[in-house]
């Protein structure tokens, strides 16, 4: 077969389905697999402000509303849901799954101008993509490992023959039509001998691991933060509440280097850096680096291959599995492949570091569960404990009763739980001589104000209306050692 001859082939079955590389003209179509939003049974909806947002942001939300409202995939809302929005870089792809009709309202959003739903799924939704996979899973479940792989959105059409080829294009294309799915034509190739797959080349000889991908892992970049103390201090936490686990399994996707710009001095925390905040205080450098080291070990870990490949194949076994950037996930946790310098190194982590404290076996293994996932972990870490010299030795010394002083909560949202300090007796500066202190308890941000003189309450909460709740919004709950002016 000549070259030029498939390549008029090819070129004309593609012209056939024309439609199906062209922008969608309207709303896709209902399927059965529309993603769901289930919300906790007698949990109140999720009303959140809108952010503080820079003014040429403001702009930028405005302009991509109108936009969206202009394709129809959002529309005016008037439910009780609402989240504030934010922007993130924007994907290449279309919306091409409704959210189930009933959820809708559960999308709302508010901006500074309007309060808005999804009629489509948004691509960071919770569960998108498995919604996504699910989706393509159902629609394409009869040519799946006959001759069609599916990640996502990326399709692999590959057979033996070149006649046989054309088939099969032709039949993922009609299904595409069928199902409403519509493909940018510059992200698509055809007629390749040779493909980049999931981290690997596939050609006709086999499958082999991508050598730019090794490369690209090789160089990942440490994530950088420029931020200063109080970030580094952030960087200590662990990931512990099912908020940040959240964040977790979003960010592994991303291939991101933190970069905060100092810029003038900014009172108003913007919603970016506050974001860029929840985002490292997630993350010690610690797990940051071991997120990597995973990464590369799962792609040549075979049980971890094998997971992998049975995942895609929408097997229910592995329900509660799903797989981010490369490494997989269990219920949200970060298998860990078996490698004993890796888990050994979290299991530290998580016991021997300033964080992890030398906490008790059950405590450790919770922490540590929270996150990461192994077989066998809570034997690991039991062994581990049981064997930390310097938890033999707190143990002698530490039979004097616990004293009353109990740990808080962890907090979960940014400037919802805030500590109070006052700094008295200082230099007097503009009849001021005190300065209140105000710490969120989770990221550690503080605001620093200066008092006058014998302050009251009134003037404490004057601060702080000013100086945190225009901010943040009011604290679920205050903390501080002083009860003189309350
Ligand atoms: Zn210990």
């Amino acid at each position: 077969m000549g070259v030029t001859n498939a390549q008029g082939e090819m070129q004309g079955l593609l012209d056939k389905f024309e439609d199906v590389f062209q922008p969608p003209s309207g709303l896709p179509p209902w399927r059965r697999t529309d993603h769901a939003i289930h919300v906790e049974p007698g949990k109140k909806p999720v009303n959140v402000k809108p952010y503080h947002y820079p003014h040429f942001q403001k702009g930028e939300i405005e302009k991509q509303v109108q936009q969206m409202l202009g394709i129809q995939i959002i529309q005016h809302n008037s439910s009780p849901y609402s989240s504030p929005v934010l922007l993130v870089k924007k994907k290449d792809g279309y919306h091409q799954i409704r959210v189930r009709e009933e959820d809708v309202p559960k999308t709302a959003f508010r901006t500074h101008k309007g309060h808005y739903e999804f009629r489509v799924m948004p691509f960071d939704l919770t569960n998108a993509p498995s919604t996504f996979q699910a989706t393509m899973n159902e629609v394409f479940r009869q040519f799946l490992r006959k001759f069609v792989l599916v990640f996502l959105d990326d399709i692999l059409i590959y057979s033996r023959e070149w006649s046989e080829h054309l088939g099969h294009v032709h039949q993922v294309l009609q299904v595409l039509r069928e199902n409403g799915f519509v493909a940018k034509k510059y992200k698509c190739t055809f007629r390749q001998d040779r493909v980049g797959y999931l981290g690997h080349v596939i050609t006709r000889d086999g499958l082999t691991v991508d050598p730019d991908k090794v490369e690209a892992i090789k160089s990942w970049p440490t994530p950088k933060n420029v931020k200063g103390k109080s970030l580094r201090e952030l960087t200590t936490h662990t990931i512990q509440t099912p908020e940040q686990q959240r964040w977790l399994s979003r960010l592994i996707g991303y291939d991101f280097e933190i970069c905060y710009h100092p810029g003038r001095l900014n009172n108003a925390v913007d919603a970016l850096s506050r974001e860029v905040g929840v985002m490292l205080m997630a993350f010690t450098q610690t797990t940051w680096g071991v997120i990597n080291v995973v990464r590369r070990a799962s792609a040549i870990d075979s049980e971890l291959l094998d997971i992998r490949a049975k995942l895609q194949e929408g097997d229910d076994k592995y329900q509660g599995y799903s797989e981010q950037g490369g490494i997989l996930l269990n219920k949200g946790r970060v298998i860990v492949p078996k490698e004993v310098a890796l888990r050994s190194l979290l299991l530290r982590e998580y016991h021997q570091s300033v964080s992890g404290g030398h906490a008790g076996i059950l405590r450790t293994f919770q922490r540590l569960a929270a996150n990461f996932f192994w077989k066998g972990m809570r034997a690991d870490v039991k062994k581990m404990v049981g064997e930390c010299q310097d938890c033999q030795r707190m143990k002698s010394e530490s039979l004097s009763p616990a004293g009353l002083l109990q740990p808080l909560p962890i907090p979960e949202q940014v400037f919802e739980d805030v500590s109070l300090d006052f700094i008295n007796g200082l230099p007097r500066s503009n009849g001021k001589e005190d300065i209140m202190v105000v710490v969120d308890r989770l990221t550690k941000y503080g605001h620093f104000f200066s008092l006058l003189r014998q302050y009251d309450s009134l003037g404490v909460a004057r601060v702080m209306i000013q100086g945190v709740v225009k901010l943040h919004g009011i604290p679920r709950t205050m903390v501080s050692d002083r009860d003189k002016v309350f």
